[in-house]
């Protein structure tokens, strides 16, 4: 796995939706790779926010869609 490998699946990493396989992938990276694990903490600090402060944002594709946006500028990808 390289670092666009775990951009990409990053989302599902931090929802817990990736196989095993994978998650053990990304585990393995953001491990060995500062600037991906910072950017897997920022995002999850994102949701967290998003969950406080948007309680009503309950469907999953409402969810995603705002998680994306605010990805995009976190994480300025
Ligand atoms: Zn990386």
């Amino acid at each position: 796995m390289n670092c666009k490998d775990f951009m990409s699946c990053m989302e599902d990493f931090i929802d817990g939706d990736l196989g095993k396989k994978l998650k053990e992938e990304c585990e393995s990276h953001i491990k060995e790779c500062q600037g991906c694990m910072e950017k897997a903490m920022n995002f999850e600090k994102c949701i967290e926010f998003f969950k406080c402060c948007m309680p009503d944002t309950k469907q999953p594709e409402g969810m995603k869609g705002w998680m994306s946006r605010f990805m995009t500028q976190c994480c300025g990808k």
